[in-house]
């Protein structure tokens, strides 16, 4: 089904393109006549606009955030049965990842309130293999990094950031995702608040020898033209799509303030409606809504009744990484938070580009479903 088939899409993407569309058809005219389609200037100068942004000194492109991950946790050197704790509660690729990276997950429940991890959480989780700490900040709220950044020097871990669904959020002294731990770790995919038009993602880090290293295990472990250092994926983010994120990331700081407004006429007006469990703003942090996710015991009901008028409100998630088929350690009861959240989630859309009237539609909906 296409987004529009909605009157109020959870996103729109002919919307945001309309919006960009004169300055991103004469930067792909440019581009195409003047640079190598492959690690081209675009992706050198997008990777350092983004650093800047983040706050950081390199940042490498690769084509997906699954990759970013993977990629990061490669550069660890983990062995075998080396362990990565990660939220049992996450896109189910944070974990995947750490598989593919050729270690093990070790998943805990995050705090009941905020959905992430908490150091208080991770502690008990810890063992003398552990290698790793893998925090997500969910639905684009950052994880609470100092403490967990202060366990992890404390037993000598690694941090790597999933910053997936978190480009621009920034603690109180404006420190932002990806700029806490080792390694933060991006997704470009569409729907993120920074998305191409296509795949793509980018690892950040201060370390000038790690990112050296990304930028061979990115580019099939070569290390010059002929020859090969590491056995690797081709995983470059394209000349194009960096060209496209170069353009947008001019907006993103505008997009996440939108999306802040959004959250806070939810906020305000859906206040004490039904038994309507909302996000709460983080006080002073810049939480960067890539989701705003509601909780209510009539989840299915009233996504039901929004689809009747025409608004897509969406899942995330719905089942659990621990009872996926790839997962045949873990059974139903093992993570009670995580399994509470995929039965009462909802995702109201929240899209920078959705008008004010769509999202009045979307609160007085809700409002009339709960007869108030
Ligand atoms: C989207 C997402 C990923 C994966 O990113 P892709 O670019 O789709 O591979 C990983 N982790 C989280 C939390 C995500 O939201």
């Amino acid at each position: 089904m296409g987004l529009k088939n909605y009157e109020v899409p959870s996103k729109d993407y002919a919307e945001q393109y309309r919006q960009l569309m004169p300055a991103i058809r004469d930067e792909i005219s440019r581009v195409f006549l003047e640079e190598n389609p492959v690690l081209g200037d675009s992706v050198v100068a997008f990777e350092n606009a983004f650093a800047a942004h983040t706050g950081v000194r390199h940042a490498v492109g690769v084509n997906s955030g699954t990759d970013a991950l993977v990629l990061a946790l490669r550069v660890l050197d983990l062995e075998p049965g080396d362990e990565v704790v990660v939220p049992a509660n996450t896109f189910f690729a944070t974990i995947t990842a750490v598989n593919m990276a050729g270690a093990r997950p070790v998943l805990v429940d995050p705090d009941p309130d905020t959905l992430n991890l908490t150091a208080a959480g991770v502690t008990a989780a810890i063992t003398d293999r552990t290698r790793v700490l893998l925090p997500v900040h969910l639905y684009g709220r950052l994880a609470p990094m100092t403490e967990l950044v202060e366990l992890a020097d404390l037993k000598g871990l690694h941090v790597v950031e999933d910053a997936a669904q978190a480009h621009g959020a920034a603690d109180a002294a404006g420190r932002r995702a990806g700029a806490f731990g080792n390694l933060g770790c991006f997704s470009f995919h569409p729907s993120k608040n920074l998305g191409a038009f296509g795949d793509g993602g980018i690892i950040t880090t201060d370390n000038t020898e790690t990112a050296a290293t990304i930028r061979c295990l990115r580019n099939l472990g070569k290390v010059d033209k002929y020859h090969v250092g590491h056995i690797a994926p081709n995983s470059k983010l394209d000349t194009l799509q960096a060209a496209i994120l170069r353009i947008k990331l001019t907006h993103l700081d505008a997009w996440n303030n939108r999306r802040r407004a959004i959250a806070g006429r939810y906020q305000t007006e859906l206040a004490g409606v039904g038994d309507l469990d909302l996000p709460d703003n983080p006080g002073g942090e810049a939480h960067v809504y890539h989701l705003f996710v509601i909780r209510t015991e009539a989840r299915e009901a009233l996504r039901i009744h929004l689809r009747a008028g025409s608004i897509n409100a969406g899942i995330h998630y719905p089942v659990p990484p621990h009872l996926q088929a790839f997962d045949p350690d873990h059974k139903a009861g093992d993570f009670p938070v995580t399994e509470a959240a995929a039965r009462t989630v909802l995702s109201l859309p929240v899209s920078w580009e959705l008008t004010d009237r769509q999202i009045d539609l979307v609160i007085s909906s809700i409002r009339d479903f709960f007869g108030c």
